[in-house]
C-alpha cells in the first residue's frame, strides 16, 4: 500500500514497534527471522466507524430492518455499567484483531460517566489494538448510571482524559458527535468548537438531507470531521466536503441489508472525497473488514450500473471503470482509513518509519496462482487464511487466536453483561424499556437535551 515501493518480494525489517527497512533482501544480523514463505505482508486493516458497546448483545439486531435498531438497541445504551462497557470493549477488540483489524475508531453511545470512558479505554489497551475512543456528548435522562448533567461536564471530563492518553501510542481519544437533528445547530457548533479546542478527531451519523449544507454555511466543515453514512448527501455537498474538507465512514452491509441506503461514495470517491470502511453494529454483524470490501464491491458496481441504466445504456453493456477497483478497496480499509484519523504519518501502509502493524496472509494452499495480491486479500482470503497479526511490532494474533486473551474469561464476562443489559439477570430490570421508550427512539434516536 506504499505508493512508491509498490508490491515487492522481500523481507521487512521491525524494530521497537518501527518498520525500518523494506527490501528485496536484508542481511539478518542479530535479528529474530520469522520465515513467511510466500505469504501476502500488508498493514493491519482499519475499521473507522463501529460501536463496541454493543459486542455483548450480538445478533440482537440482526433481523432489524430500517429504524427498528434505533428502537431495538439504543434504549439499552443507558444500561451499559462500566464494568459492561469493558467487557464489550474487550471482547470486541479481540475480535476485531483475530479479523485483522488493527486500528479502530469506537463510536460510543453509552458515555454514561467518567468511568464508562476510561473503562473502555483501558479496554482497547489491554487488547493490544490501536484505537480512538469516541468519547459521546449524548446525554440520556433515563440512563440508570449518568455521570453527568451538563454538556460542559462532558467537555471537562474529555480534556482530562486527552490529558492522561495523551503520551499513549496506540491508544487516545475522538469525539462521538450528537447527530445534528438531535441537537439544536448551537450545540451541534459547541461540540464541534469543544472538539477542535482539543484538536480531536470527529464522527457524525447523517442520514437526513441537508445537513452538510447546513453545516457549511455554520463554517464547520473540515477534514477532522468523518461523516458516517451520508446517504442523503448531494452532488453540491459532495463538493463542499471536495472543496471544505471532509470524509465519509462507508458502512457497506449496514446501508444495504439494515438500512436499505444507496451509497453515494462511488461520486464522492471520483471527486477525491475520502471514503473510510467500517462494520458499524456489533449488534447485527461481525467484524470482518474483509467481508465488509467485498459487500462493498458488489454494492458499489450495483449503483453503478443502476446509474448506467438510468442513462438509458442497456444493461448488456461492458459498464465503464468501477467506483472502486480492488485497490481503491484495499486503501479504504488502510492508507485512506489512517488519513480519516489523522494516523497516516504512522500507520496505513507497509512504509520505512511507520508503526509496524501488519498483517500476514497465508496463500497456501493455491499461492497466488494466476491472480494478484490484492485481489487474493479481497476476493479469496478467509479468516482461516490470516496467521498473524502484529500490532506496533507485537505479534498479538497468530494462528487466528489472540495471543494473551483469555477467551473463556471473554465469553464470560460478555455473558454476563448481555445478561444485565437485556435485563435477564435477576437485579438488572431497571429501567423499563416499553413500546414508548422505543417508539420515541426509533424516530428520533433517543434526542439528546
Ligand atoms: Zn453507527
Amino acid at each position: 500500500m506504499d505508493e512508491e515501493l509498490g508490491e515487492l518480494a522481500g523481507d521487512v525489517l521491525i524494530e521497537d514497534g518501527l518498520i525500518l527497512d523494506i527490501a528485496e533482501s536484508i542481511p539478518t544480523g542479530g535479528a529474530d527471522i520469522v520465515e513467511l514463505d510466500g505469504a501476502v505482508v500488508m498493514p493491519g486493516l482499519i475499521d473507522s466507524h463501529i460501536h463496541l458497546w454493543q459486542s455483548a448483545i450480538r445478533g440482537l439486531a440482526a433481523q432489524c430492518w430500517g429504524r427498528e435498531y434505533f428502537g431495538l438497541v439504543h434504549p439499552l445504551s443507558g444500561r451499559v455499567r462500566v464494568t459492561d462497557m469493558y467487557a464489550s470493549t474487550y471482547g470486541g477488540a479481540i475480535e476485531l484483531l483475530q479479523s485483522g483489524t488493527t486500528t479502530v475508531f469506537d463510536f460510543c453511545h453509552a458515555t454514561n460517566s467518567a468511568e464508562h470512558a476510561e473503562a473502555s479505554l483501558r479496554a482497547l489497551d489491554e487488547s493490544g489494538i490501536r484505537g480512538l475512543f469516541g468519547f459521546c456528548f449524548r446525554h440520556r435522562p433515563e440512563a440508570p448510571i449518568e455521570g453527568f448533567t451538563t454538556l460542559e461536564e462532558r467537555f471537562d471530563v474529555l480534556s482530562r482524559l486527552v490529558d492522561q492518553w495523551s503520551g499513549h501510542e496506540r491508544v487516545g481519544l475522538g469525539v462521538a458527535l450528537n447527530n445534528i437533528d438531535h441537537v439544536s445547530p448551537e450545540v451541534h457548533a459547541q461540540e464541534v468548537a469543544a472538539a477542535r479546542r482539543l484538536g480531536l478527531r470527529q464522527s457524525l451519523h447523517s442520514n437526513l438531507p441537508g445537513q452538510v449544507t447546513l453545516s457549511a454555511k455554520m463554517g464547520l466543515l473540515g477534514d477532522d470531521l468523518n461523516w458516517v453514512h451520508a446517504g442523503p448527501i448531494d452532488d453540491d455537498e459532495i463538493g463542499m466536503l471536495a472543496e471544505q474538507g471532509g470524509s465519509i465512514a462507508f458502512t457497506p452491509e449496514v446501508e444495504a441489508a439494515l438500512m436499505g441506503v444507496a451509497p453515494r461514495v462511488g461520486v464522492a470517491h471520483r471527486r477525491g472525497v475520502p471514503v473510510s470502511i467500517g462494520t458499524d453494529v456489533p449488534s447485527a454483524l461481525n467484524g470482518s473488514l474483509i467481508t465488509q470490501l467485498r459487500i462493498a464491491r458488489a454494492v458499489t458496481r450495483a449503483v453503478d450500473m443502476q446509474q448506467e441504466r438510468a442513462q438509458n445504456r442497456p444493461g448488456t453493456r461492458t459498464p465503464t471503470h468501477p467506483s472502486f477497483d480492488t485497490m481503491d478497496l484495499l486503501r479504504m480499509a488502510t492508507i485512506d482509513g489512517a488519513r480519516v484519523l489523522g494516523l497516516e504519518d504512522r500507520i496505513g501502509s507497509v512504509t520505512p518509519g511507520k508503526r509496524a502493524d501488519l498483517l500476514v496472509i497465508e496463500t497456501a494452499p493455491f499461492g497466488l496462482a494466476a491472480g494478484r495480491a490484492d485481489d487474493f486479500v479481497v476476493y479469496q482470503a478467509s479468516a482461516r487464511n490470516l496467521t498473524r497479526v502484529y500490532v506496533d511490532g507485537r505479534l498479538v494474533v497468530r494462528d487466528g487466536v489472540h495471543v494473551t486473551a483469555d477467551l473463556r474469561e471473554v465469553r464470560t464476562r460478555l455473558d454476563e453483561t448481555r445478561d444485565w443489559v437485556l435485563g435477564r439477570a435477576a437485579d438488572s430490570e431497571w429501567p423499563v424499556i416499553d413500546d414508548e421508550m422505543r417508539a420515541r427512539y426509533e424516530a428520533g434516536q433517543g434526542k439528546a437535551s
